[in-house]
């Protein structure tokens, strides 16, 4: 098989504009996800790279030519390197992509026009971009959450791969003889460098394409689970997650606890203050419960300004205690808004599957009728639905 040097690397300059091309129509929907404009920018910049390293070297102006692709290769890898930092965090260094690029053409300057030596420029080059290749993939293998980790590990996988073959190439054409070698040489390491390139980009094409559909279905997923005025979950995913629950309860004979919770004389706040005070104050409430919870309790708004926690493996004098401790938290906080000072308290009910049952339905109307008990003792107190029923009794 003769592979040509030339013809692959046309080819390979080609697959990267086309690349960058479809980035940039994946990057047009992006929403708030930052960082795939990036990655069609630097796509852009490797693609004409390349490129233009492809003139015959003989041609006048060549030598500049060459000089303008390194440096907008290195511009390229930059913009990667800061499009997979943004997507990240939300942040990047601008001046990475010109750092590379005032390096790289400094390198080339010395190299193509004052010390011409392909065998060097080689080897240097192919140095500086493994090491770049090198710390995109470091960039991506992080620990994460699935699926990410899988799309993050699987386009860190091709960059590591281009950075092992560029170190290959350094070793392999630092160790030929002199003159033995040129770009477009029939040398093994030639046709194999675009081969394997051509591949992995088609690779980092696809791994960013699968970060970002990753990235925004997870994005999805959380907004059609939780509330979006204060992030705790919506009543879908309470009731999804006390399903759950309740089936692992009957298997295990474990109970299960559940607050319910109500802001008292919500409205006269609202009233006073005006909503999006309101609004604020349920965030700040939101906030003290995330806090005090555990780890393994769950949140969520049940609706209104009444929220709802779900306590797996507790029972109700357990759950009495940790509720307790959430009123005085929140009963607690002081809430400046425009020079006024607000304070609020809430009204806590609590119940337990031995008491109730493990019908999620049953739990939340115990606990609401223990919530109801605790407003007519004066608020801003807990009772539970065990002390209702004895005073039924009674
Ligand atoms: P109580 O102590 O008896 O609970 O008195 P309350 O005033 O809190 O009465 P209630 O629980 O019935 O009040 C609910 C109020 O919550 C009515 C509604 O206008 C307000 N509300 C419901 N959802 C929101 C919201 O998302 N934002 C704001 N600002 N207010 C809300
Ligand atoms: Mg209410
Ligand atoms: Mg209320």
């Amino acid at each position: 098989m003769n592979l040509d040097s030339r013809t692959m690397m046309v080819m390979m300059s080609a697959l990267i504009l086309l690349f960058s091309g479809l980035l940039t129509l994946a990057g047009l929907h992006a929403g708030n996800t930052r960082g795939v404009q990036h990655w069609a920018l630097g796509g852009l910049c490797i693609g004409l790279g390349l490129g233009f390293s492809y003139p015959q070297q003989e041609l006048p102006g060549s030598s500049w030519v060459l000089v303008l692709g390194a440096t907008l290769a290195a511009t390229g890898i930059g913009l990667q390197f800061n499009g997979i930092q943004a997507f990240k965090t939300g942040l990047c260094n601008k001046y990475i992509p010109w750092l590379l690029a005032g390096l790289v053409f400094i390198q080339s300057i010395w190299f193509v026009i004052l010390h011409p030596d392909i065998h060097s420029r080689v080897v240097a080059n192919s140095l500086v971009f493994a090491l770049c290749n090198a710390a995109c993939a470091r960039a991506l293998f992080i620990r994460i959450e699935q699926p990410l980790r899988t799309a993050y590990w699987f386009t860190g996988g091709s960059f590591a791969v281009v950075a092992m073959m560029l170190l290959l190439r350094a070793a392999i054409v630092f160790l030929s003889p002199a003159n033995t070698y040129g770009l477009f040489s029939q040398a093994p390491i030639n046709p194999a460098t675009f081969f394997i390139g051509s591949m992995a980009q088609m690779c980092l094409a696809f791994g960013f394409v699968l970060m970002l559909n990753y990235r925004l279905s997870a994005d999805l997923q959380k907004l059609a689970l939780s509330d979006a005025l204060t992030g705790a979950l919506n009543r879908r995913s309470l009731e999804q997650e006390a399903a759950r629950l309740s089936a692992r309860c009957t298997r295990t004979g474990d109970a299960l606890a559940i607050m319910m919770i109500d802001v008292d004389h919500f409205k006269s706040i609202n009233d006073r203050y005006g909503h999006p005070v309101g609004d604020e104050v349920l965030r700040r409430l939101a906030a003290v419960a995330q806090k005090t919870i555990r780890s393994d309790d769950y949140f969520a708004r049940y609706g209104g300004e009444e929220f709802c926690i779900l306590l797996p493996s507790t029972i109700e004098k357990d759950a009495w205690t940790l509720a307790d401790r959430l009123r005085q938290n929140y009963a607690a906080l002081i809430m400046e808004f425009g020079g006024d000072v607000l304070r609020s308290t809430i009204s806590i009910g609590v119940s337990d599957s031995i008491h109730a049952g493990l019908e999620f339905s049953s739990l939340v109307a115990a606990a609401d009728q223990a919530m109801y008990r605790a407003k007519q003792e004066g608020r801003n107190r807990v009772v539970m639905h065990s002390f209702c029923l004895s005073q039924v009794n009674i």
